[in-house]
């Protein structure tokens, strides 16, 4: 495994690669990683002959700024995370006036819609951040394919619309989410969590897997009070929105249609901390 620090020396390590036509697989972070992460990067190494693993906090996705002063940074357990994984890993740690060269800004994007919807609806401007970000990789890193997880189903197909949008020959491959035994999805916020927020955190699980239990049996609205209620009688965790949504619109459902994919969507806060999480129903 080989850490780069600049773009210059991480493309002369890619060079070859490219010349060879051999695969270049790409996960993109922003570090404090646990195994939802690493799940990613293993498929890449299997799929790939190399894998560029990012990490790097990027402030333009963030709508405030006390969640990017927050967000944690664990870079030295990040590396030792990654060097337990069997492949041939380049670790990218781009400093931010590198990759943004001289403004740190957002492009705006119009992804047809899907950028109004959940959370581009609760963090302005958040997927105008991923996606700029994500096109300056995408170019820097030329990757076959680039790995990303359910987890941000939302930004899994923000993603897959980047793509077309900036013409970007990468495949993007979305991973499945990995769990707690308890449930509760992975994620680097949880790392600012105590045990017992934690215990509690595993609500948003528990109602996501109870409506998927009751979705054919119960209407949306139905569902829809079902989970308020569940939130409501809860002191400890807040309901920033349920949705459940058409998978390929992403628009919110109001009742359910045939031959239509649908998916549940939550987001919550837990002392300070947001957490989100999602399933497919059907
Ligand atoms: P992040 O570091 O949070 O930006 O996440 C980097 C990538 O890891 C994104 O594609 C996430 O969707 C993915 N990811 C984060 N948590 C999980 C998880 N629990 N299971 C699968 N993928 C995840």
């Amino acid at each position: 495994m080989k850490i780069h620090n600049s773009i210059e020396s991480l493309q002369k390590e890619l060079l070859p690669f490219l010349k060879d036509c051999k695969s270049i697989g790409f996960v993109p972070t922003m570090g404090a990683l646990h195994k939802g992460h690493v799940s990613l990067v293993e498929q890449a190494c299997k799929e790939n002959e190399c894998v560029v693993v990012s990490i790097f906090v990027n402030p333009t996705q963030f709508n405030n700024a006390k969640d990017l002063e927050k967000y944690p940074r664990t870079i030295e357990g990040d590396i030792a995370l990654l060097k337990n994984v069997k492949g041939n890993i380049f670790v990218f740690l781009p400093n931010a006036s590198d990759l943004y060269q001289d403004q740190i800004i957002s492009k705006k994007y119009d992804f047809s819609g899907i950028e109004n919807e959940m959370e581009g609806k609760h963090r302005q401007g958040h997927f105008d951040g991923v996606g700029t970000v994500l096109n300056i990789f995408f170019r820097t890193v030329k990757p076959n394919k680039a790995y990303f997880g359910e987890k941000d189903f939302q930004q899994l197909q923000i993603v897959k619309k980047l793509v077309e949008i900036e013409n970007l020959p990468v495949k993007i491959i979305g991973c499945p989410i990995v769990r707690e035994a308890s449930g509760l999805a992975m994620s680097s916020r949880n790392k600012r969590l105590d045990i017992e927020a934690l215990n509690e955190a595993t609500l948003i699980y528990k109602t996501l897997s109870e409506v998927k239990v009751k979705f054919q049996k119960l209407s949306i609205s139905e569902l829809n009070l079902l989970v308020k209620n569940k939130f409501n009688n809860n002191d400890v965790l807040s309901l920033e929105y349920f949705e459940i949504a058409d998978v390929s619109t992403l628009k919110t459902a109001l009742d359910k249609k045939k031959n239509t994919k649908y998916r549940a969507f939550i987001a919550s806060f837990i002392d300070g901390v947001r957490l989100i999480d999602n399933m497919a129903l059907n």
